[in-house]
């Protein structure tokens, strides 16, 4: 914010205006009591007497009161505030030095007041006002001795008979002392003045800083595309910002001093308001008083408690329906290209248990005559067939897109069952060691089928991978990660061939297999599996000495 001069200038103005008003009440208040003691004091009379006469005093007081009242209705207009600051100042110093020559010159107690009105210049003008009252004054009143003392005027002394005389020494020491005096009282106030001037700027420019700190967090806040909400101790709603009313569509009268879970009910079971980690993140469906439903990303942050205000939590949020419905789309080009890919692959694929299949059929023709080879061609040409099936099946289990599950399922046992028939199948070696730590009552949202087909993938890869007594092991859990959300774990180890370094980063490629009856497919469906339900598979492998695949889901509100 910048400040133009003229806006300095009237601020001055202003301030001085001030000032000069309150000196002329001071000026007043201290004129009445000079008044009221001098009359008191006189008129009581006793058998001292006065050194001096009281009539000149007493026109000047009235004088006093005449120009304080001419100050006050030239200030009341606002006008010549300067002229009128300075002029009172000047008056002042008249008025002081005749109080002195009437009440004694150089005898007179009252050379005092002087100092009264450096001080007054010096509120009036703080920067150089105190040292040129004191100059000012000085001036006068050695102008007042001087003049004195050299009869230039009459000593005043009212009632007293005889005029003292003092030497020119006395003179001077009482003018230079007095000076001294003035002196040393305006530069003390200059720098006084100065000092509470410097420390006012500073006070004002850090009034000045706050203001534009809170208007730029004000802007900040407003302008944001967050939504943001703050919470009291009760988790009621205590403010909402304009993006927060446009995204909940809602005015604020509405919402504030809301329970924030009668907003969002979505929240309920899945948050604990006083007990949630700093940062975390979740989503809600939200349904906008328009009848549309959309999906909230939040996140949360505690507000320290000295620094607070009253305030508990910060809520942020964001309307992510958009990314959401991207995501989706993006996760779909994905399996379209995937499946693209898979297309060109199954063709080629296709082609040799097909050469096969139609050589076979072209021999059995011939074999008509010549009996024997039938019977093995038919074999060719049912295992050929077999391996088009099992080709065809791992494709459909890969285009087809994954099932919106609503029960939980009890993997736990899933485990368990997988293994037992793994185990009762006569087509894997029966001295396989199977070692297993699941955990119970793991509940997942994914279907039967999927997480199966999982499991048998990876099993399979393990099995073909070990020696006839190699071991397998399976663990399964629950773990807490670092944004405080539930996650489950599962992890199948073998101690077999493991994979080399170079192979690891093409596994999961739809048709990449190291096996002479392998379709490639297992890994890539596995992988599509678990990222279309927000998983993760991580693998750890040394050639020679085994795999470990680790697979997680989270729990969401499973
Ligand atoms: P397939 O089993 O038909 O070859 P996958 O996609 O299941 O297809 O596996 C791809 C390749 O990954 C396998 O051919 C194998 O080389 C490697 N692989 C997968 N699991 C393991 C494992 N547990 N141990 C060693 N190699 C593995």
């Amino acid at each position: 914010m910048d400040e133009s001069p003229s806006q300095n200038w009237f601020y001055i103005e202003e301030d001085l205006l001030r000032r000069s008003r309150w000196l002329v009440l001071w000026r007043l208040v201290f004129i009445s009591s000079f008044l009221f003691l001098t009359v008191f004091l006189h008129e009581k009379g006793d058998s001292y007497r006065f050194p001096f006469s009281f009539t000149p005093v007493y026109s000047l007081i009235a004088l006093q009161y005449f120009f304080s009242i001419l100050y006050l209705l030239i200030l009341s207009r606002g006008k010549v505030i300067k002229g009128i600051a300075f002029g009172q100042l000047v008056i002042d110093g008249l008025f002081v030095t005749s109080v002195v020559y009437f009440t004694g010159g150089i005898e007179s107690f009252f050379s005092y007041l002087y100092f009264l009105v450096i001080l007054a210049a010096g509120i009036l003008f703080p920067r150089q006002g105190g040292l040129l009252a004191a100059l000012y004054v000085g001036v006068l009143y050695a102008l007042l001795l001087l003049l004195q003392g050299s009869g230039k005027i009459p000593f005043y002394y009212g009632l007293v008979d005889q005029p003292a005389s003092f030497s020119t020494k006395y003179l001077f020491y009482q003018v230079i002392m007095n000076g001294l005096g003035f002196f040393f009282v305006g530069s003390l106030n200059s720098i006084f003045a100065k000092q509470a001037q410097k420390q006012q700027s500073q006070i004002e420019s850090q009034r000045k800083n706050i203001f534009q700190l809170e208007e730029l967090n004000r802007i900040v806040i407003e302008n944001l595309d967050i939504g943001l909400i703050t919470l009291d101790r009760e988790n009621k709603i205590q403010s909402i910002n304009r993006a927060g009313e446009k995204i909940l569509g809602r005015s604020p009268k509405d919402l504030l001093h809301k329970p924030l879970m009668s907003l969002f009910p979505d929240l309920n079971g899945g948050l604990d308001l006083n007990d949630t980690g700093e940062g975390k993140r979740m989503e809600a469906a939200y349904d906008t008083p328009d009848g549309a439903v959309i999906t909230l990303g939040f996140s949360f942050n505690r507000v320290k408690e000295n620094r607070s205000q009253g305030i508990g939590k910060i809520f942020s949020f964001k309307d992510i329906s958009q990314i959401k419905i991207m995501e989706n789309h993006l996760r779909q080009v994905d399996r379209l290209a995937l499946i693209g890919k898979m297309a060109a692959g199954i063709a080629h694929e296709v082609r040799n248990p097909l050469a096969s299949i139609s050589g076979s059929i072209q021999v059995l023709k011939d074999d008509l005559k010549e009996k024997g080879t039938g019977e093995r061609l038919l074999n060719i040409i049912s295992r050929e067939v077999t391996k088009l099936d099992s080709l065809m099946n791992d494709f459909l289990a890969f285009a087809k897109p994954v099932q919106v599950i609503e029960s939980r399922l009890d993997i736990s046992s899933l485990i368990f069952e997988t293994v037992d028939l793994i185990k009762k199948n006569r087509r894997f070696s029966p001295t396989v060691v199977w070692q297993l730590d699941v955990a119970p009552d793991l509940f997942l949202k994914i279907s039967a089928g999927e997480l199966s087909q999982i499991l048998w993938n990876l099993l399979l890869n393990a099995l073909q991978a070990i020696p006839s007594d190699g071991e397998i092991f399976i663990a399964a859990r629950q773990l807490r990660r670092e944004n405080d959300e539930d996650w489950i774990e599962i992890k199948v180890k073998d101690n077999g061939s493991g994979i080399s370094q170079e192979n690891k980063a093409k596994i999961y490629e739809p048709f990449f297999t190291t096996k002479d009856r392998g379709t490639g497919l297992g890994l890539s469906i596995v992988q599509k599996l678990i990222s279309d339900l927000g998983g993760i598979i991580h693998l750890e492998s040394s050639p020679g000495k085994g795999t470990e695949f680790t697979v997680q889901f989270p729990k969401g509100a499973a």
